[in-house]
């Protein structure tokens, strides 16, 4: 597989980091067991005096954890009992070996860490935010510093205990989700120290590329499925070794229920496996179909086929919701399928979409998930809409009147705060999802509108060229943008992302005089007199229109704005946007009745889409009016649907 990822990426494999995990499932204690081994290379130009652990599931022991502060133990809608002491988790290391040297006393949670300053500044912005320290995250201090170039082995004995499935990962009867379940290393930046963070509510992971191999002990009535592909099935007695193997991945992940049905089917040489539903036959064919989409709309936008030999998409149970909506690498899931949502209604199959796309943002580029929400989930939003505009229609369903784009422009409108999308994800109080998906997609289907399709995909294929696999950051993204798609363009995302500042176009005012049926008044300084004048009327032109449009955002842009005639004729003028307003003023033998700036809605970021239409009379400006606030209305009760299932 490296073989064929070189061709198709055209770059140096860089994995130095190798997981060997064995882990039994007890389905009756909800545990999981496991013994890791980890070689660690020192690719960065520093030594490492210490290594920094994630223990994601410490975010579920206890009430006062940095994630259950910041939750309330509430996440996406879904919630746990906190009296019930059974639906807590954890995850215990019992054991470290480095280079088979017993090192267990020197591995310590960040909560009991004494000196913490010592190691490094990665927590102390969240701290600083009241938000505490918790065993999220831990220190192993090494006795011998790991050189540049040099290698570290450790053997890890640890327990999982998984909590009652609220967010993300977890059990539900006998559902389980395994995601984040083990010891997993923190990025070394060299001089920079450990990239580590708390597991926070809004906040997602970020991890170096590694290649797996991992063995899963389960009942042997379980389905299980994973990242990686299934080299081995071994069954001795009542229980069953399932082994997986990944190369290349930034996480591994595992699902078992012992009610899964399976599916299987190909795109291009991907095999891929659906673990749906029982009562979910029918909606099989309905499911592949969006994996699909999503397969076909990171190909033709990033020109990057997907790279791994294998892809499992998991519809998981309504008991386990929780679990559902979640990207890992090489296997996503949905939110719960029905054979009962309408055809029409694909709330459910723009989820599997937009999970898939995200093994290309977050899979295969692996942004910092934590720092920069927004270059993952802001990018796989756009992917998504438009593979929803492209596969699936203009229009959500048949009944409400909005596209994708529509719902995440009504998403952005709704916001009223002053946040921006280039914060940390523990950095926001508010305004989390608009400014990570929404707005993102918002201003991106604007460029696409403004330089055109062509150049937009460059730009994405551009950006895979050049970090697939590597971590990239906002500049990285921008500076493409920059090279790509002009300085403009640039502008408008790069400041679109960096601050709160707007776009909004306006129609001031529209008038129409009939110069034929009117007089003007003259002051005559020679005779000391008011005077009557017949107004100057050119041919037919007789009627003499301004329109005044306005700018009132923050951007200098180029916009169309139209004039509409009575006999529905238009007249289109251009703007540069440039100073604050302008004024148009024409001839014309039909009278004007309104003028539009944008008619294109080319800026569908454009903050205020009630103002950039104007008419004459008042009955076709109550029409227009209530038009708006009916689509505006639908359009929230769409978002709000929408939001709650995301
Ligand atoms: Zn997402």
């Amino acid at each position: 597989m490296k073989i064929l990822l070189l061709i198709i990426l055209g770059v140096t494999p860089l994995v130095s980091l190798d997981y060997r995990i064995s882990a039994k499932l007890d389905t009756e204690k909800k545990t999981v067991t496991g013994q890791e081994q980890i070689v660690w290379k020192n690719e960065r130009d520093a030594p490492a005096t210490f290594l920094v652990f994630h223990l994601y599931m410490n975010a579920f022991a206890g009430s006062e954890t940095v994630f259950m502060r910041e939750s309330g133990g509430r996440h996406r809608g879904f919630g746990f009992d906190r009296n019930d002491l059974s639906q807590f988790g954890y995850c215990q290391v019992m054991g470290v070996r480095v280079n088979d040297r017993d090192r267990i006393s020197a591995f310590h949670g960040l909560s009991t860490l004494k000196n913490r300053e010592k190691y490094g500044v990665f927590w102390k912005n969240e701290i600083s935010y009241g938000i505490g320290a918790d065993d999220t995250l831990a220190v192993l201090e090494l006795d011998e510093p790991v050189p540049p170039g040099g290698e570290v082995r450790l053997a890890i004995d640890f327990e999982t205990k998984f909590p009652r499935i609220f967010a993300r990962s977890g059990y539900s009867k006998s559902f389980f989700m395994g995601g984040q379940w083990f010891p997993k290393l923190a990025v070394f930046e060299g001089a920079n120290g450990w990239n580590g963070h708390f597991y926070h509510l809004h906040s997602e992971f970020f991890a170096d590329f590694a290649d797996f191999s991992v063995v899963i002990d389960a009942p042997s009535e379980f389905v299980v499925g994973a990242t990686g592909v299934c080299q081995a099935e071994v069954r001795q007695g009542r229980r069953t070794r399932w082994t997986f193997v990944a190369e290349r991945v930034h996480d591994f992940v595992f699902t078992a229920w012992d009610r899964f049905r399976v599916a299987e089917d190909r795109w291009k040489n991907v095999r891929l496996r659906l673990l749906y539903q029982p009562g979910n036959r029918s909606t099989v064919a309905r499911q592949f179909r969006a994996l699909k989409a999503g397969l076909d709309i990171c190909e033709y936008l990033t020109g990057v086929a997907y790279p791994y030999p294998h892809f499992t998409l998991v519809d998981v149970p309504f008991h386990g919701a929780g679990a559902g909506g979640m990207e890992y690498p090489m296997l996503v899931t949905g939110i719960p399928f029905s054979p009962f949502y309408p055809e029409s209604f694909f709330i459910a199959d723009s989820v599997i979409i937009h999970e898939f796309i995200h093994n290309y943002f977050y899979g295969i580029l692996a942004s910092n998930e934590f720092e920069h929400p927004w270059m993952d989930e802001g990018l796989t939003s756009f992917a998504t809409s438009l593979a929803l505009e492209k596969y699936y229609g203009r229009y959500i369903t048949p009944l409400v009147y909005a596209s994708a784009f529509d719902l995440d422009a009504i998403g952005m409108h709704q916001y009223r705060g002053r946040e921006f999308p280039m914060k940390a994800a523990w950095e926001f109080a508010e305004g989390y999802g608009t400014m990570s998906y929404n707005k993102p997609s918002v201003f991106l289907k604007t460029l696409d509108n403004l330089v055109g399709r062509e150049t937009l995909r460059r730009v994405f294929r551009t950006y895979f060229e050049r970090f697939c696999y590597r971590h990239p950051r906002p500049e990285d993204f921008f500076t493409i943008l920059r090279e790509t798609a002009g300085g403009q363009a640039a502008d408008l995302f790069e400041r679109g992302m960096e601050t709160d500042t707007r776009v909004d176009f306006a129609i001031h005012s529209v008038h129409s005089e009939n110069l034929a049926e009117r007089t003007s008044i003259n002051y005559d300084p020679r005779s000391f007199k008011f005077e009557k004048v017949e107004p100057p009327v050119r041919g037919k032109a007789v009627h003499r229109n301004t329109i005044v449009v306005g700018n009132r955002g923050d951007f200098s842009l180029p916009v169309t704005v139209r004039a509409v005639f009575k006999d529905g004729s238009t007249l289109d003028f251009h703007w540069d946007g440039g100073s604050g307003w302008k004024r148009f003023q024409f001839m014309s033998e039909v009278p004007l009745v309104g003028a539009l700036v944008d008619p294109g809605q080319v800026y569908i970021c454009d903050q205020d889409l009630t103002n950039n239409a104007k008419t004459i009379k008042k009955q076709t400006g109550w029409v227009f009016r209530k038009g708006a606030a009916a689509l505006a209305a639908m359009g929230v009760l769409m978002f709000s649907v929408y939001s709650l299932l995301f």
